[in-house]
């Protein structure tokens, strides 16, 4: 509706009625307005009107959806199922054109608009977490590992004679696949075990850096507990002072925590930071299917965009706008909070569990966001901890891993790791179970998540009792 239709409306209604319900539209119009002119988070989140009026209003501008259009080519957006059609809005073109992701389609003019408006909003809510010196991001409808992949290959470009890539060790198959998927040899540097935590181990970088066969050492944020995030500010500056040594950061999860962004930050100041690459549903509560590539050299990121082979789905940009919309600024920064507030309260109550039950919470002060306790005591009596992480599963316990010390040759991806694989380190003197204070977590997830943890506990005690009288029987 314009001011003319509102106008014609007052033939029908009393026209203060319909003065107000023209208020209203005018607000929805204020919001879209300021949205595409600052590009950034509004200060508080849309309401759901509003956010279905945009995306109707975006899906108009695409020629599938204009009044009379008759599509001649093979690439017409015709949507068979209204199911479907309603699924995706109407927006039926994708994003990109075959020789870029980031192209401008002059047939969606709507999903073209809409994949730069993300994008955008992204930049700007990952400047709000803190990482601030980002000056691109870019939404690629493909996940982590294979973002990582598209990383690697728009590298190759630019120095074609490497053929290894080192990865600080990471037990974590994706990371090691999206180095081979780009026909890269991972050089996989062991971490250090110190007290309990497994940390970079910068010198054996140093060491194996001593190769102009090498395209990027690869660093990662965010892991599973006992291991720290990587040293990325060492990391970062060996790769400066090694000339032309590129430094990726897998930041998969790691928006979300500031203190993680300050690292990165800090490494961007101190030596290079090439790209970081973190997932769309670790981070912005969305479906799996997406990741961002992000940095402070536009230039790499739009290689990035040219390597892509083709168009690509909408669906990501489609469920991150909406949700970035909906969340505005100001939720946003409170889930931020929340998460950064809860990490504590769930340290503290695993290890108030762990005390009770002969175990203890491993220190591991670098990790942001995931956090274990040993299963020494558990498993010294004879109790099998992979069964133990299984009763947690079977109580409808999910993302909690246990991992044993007692482990055998591993042979992953073909390459051998000598004490098995998923400590991320050779050796780890304890058994574990990890788990995560992730963005979205509720004060409500860690009391019930503890309550069924500790009859886990119980429960294992009890059949071990049982066993020894059935022994003594
Ligand atoms: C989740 C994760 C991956 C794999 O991500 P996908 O999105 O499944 O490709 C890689 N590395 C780390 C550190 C992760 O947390």
């Amino acid at each position: 509706m314009n001011s003319q239709n509102f106008q014609l409306a007052k033939s029908f209604v009393h026209e203060s009625y319909v003065k107000q319900a023209e208020q209203s539209r005018k607000g929805r119009e204020k919001l879209i307005r300021k949205l595409l002119s600052n590009r950034k988070l509004s200060k508080d989140g849309w309401d759901e009107v509003t956010i279905r009026l945009f995306l109707q209003e975006i899906a108009s501008m695409d020629s599938n959806n204009f009044i009379g259009n008759v599509g001649a080519g093979e690439r017409e957006a015709r949507i068979f199922s209204n199911i479907v059609r309603e699924r995706n809005y109407g927006l039926g073109h994708g994003i990109g054109r075959s020789g870029d992701i980031g192209a401008i389609q002059p047939k969606a003019a709507g999903s073209s608009l809409l994949a730069k408006l993300t994008d955008s909003l992204v930049l700007d809510a990952m400047r709000i977490a803190g990482l601030k010196s980002i000056k691109s991001a870019l939404v690629v409808p493909v996940a982590t590992g294979m973002a990582m992949t598209l990383v690697f290959l728009a590298l190759r470009t630019l120095k074609p004679r490497a053929t290894k890539i080192i990865l600080s060790r990471i037990d974590q198959k994706s990371c090691i696949k999206s180095i081979q998927a780009a026909g890269y040899e991972p050089v996989i540097v062991d971490n250090q075990v110190v007290e309990d935590e497994a940390r970079t181990d910068v010198q054996s970088i140093l060491n194996s850096l001593e190769s102009d066969r090498i395209l990027c050492v690869v660093s990662t944020t965010s892991c599973f507990a006992p291991r720290a995030p990587d040293d990325v500010v060492a990391i970062a500056s060996l790769c400066q002072s090694f000339g032309y040594v590129f430094h990726i950061v897998n930041n998969a999860y790691g928006i979300q925590s500031r203190q993680s962004n300050n690292w990165i930050e800090l490494a961007s100041r101190k030596g290079r930071v090439d790209m970081i690459v973190q997932s769309t549903d670790k981070n912005f509560m969305v479906p799996v299917g997406g990741a961002i590539v992000a940095s402070s050299k536009v230039d790499y990121v739009k290689n990035v965009a040219q390597i892509y082979p083709g168009r690509a789905s909408a669906q990501i940009h489609i469920d991150l706008l909406i949700t970035l919309v909906q969340m505005g600024q100001s939720t946003w920064q409170e889930l931020l909070k929340e998460r950064e507030e809860l990490f504590p309260v769930l340290k503290e109550e695993l290890s108030k569990i762990a005390r009770r039950y002969g175990e203890r919470l491993l220190d591991t002060p670098h990790n942001p966001i995931s956090m274990a306790m040993t299963l020494d005591h558990l498993e010294s009596k004879g109790f099998s901890v992979e069964f133990f992480g299984s009763m947690l599963f079977t109580r409808f316990v999910s993302g909690t891993r246990v991992v044993s010390r007692n482990n055998n040759n591993k042979k992953v991806c073909g390459i051998e790791f000598p004490n098995g694989f998923g400590a991320h380190c050779t050796n780890y003197p304890h058994s574990y179970l990890t788990a995560a204070c992730a963005l979205g977590m509720t004060r409500k997830d860690i009391e019930i998540f503890c309550t069924r943890l500790e009859e886990c506990f119980q429960e294992a005690y009890e059949k071990l009792a049982l066993q020894k009288k059935e022994e003594y029987l």
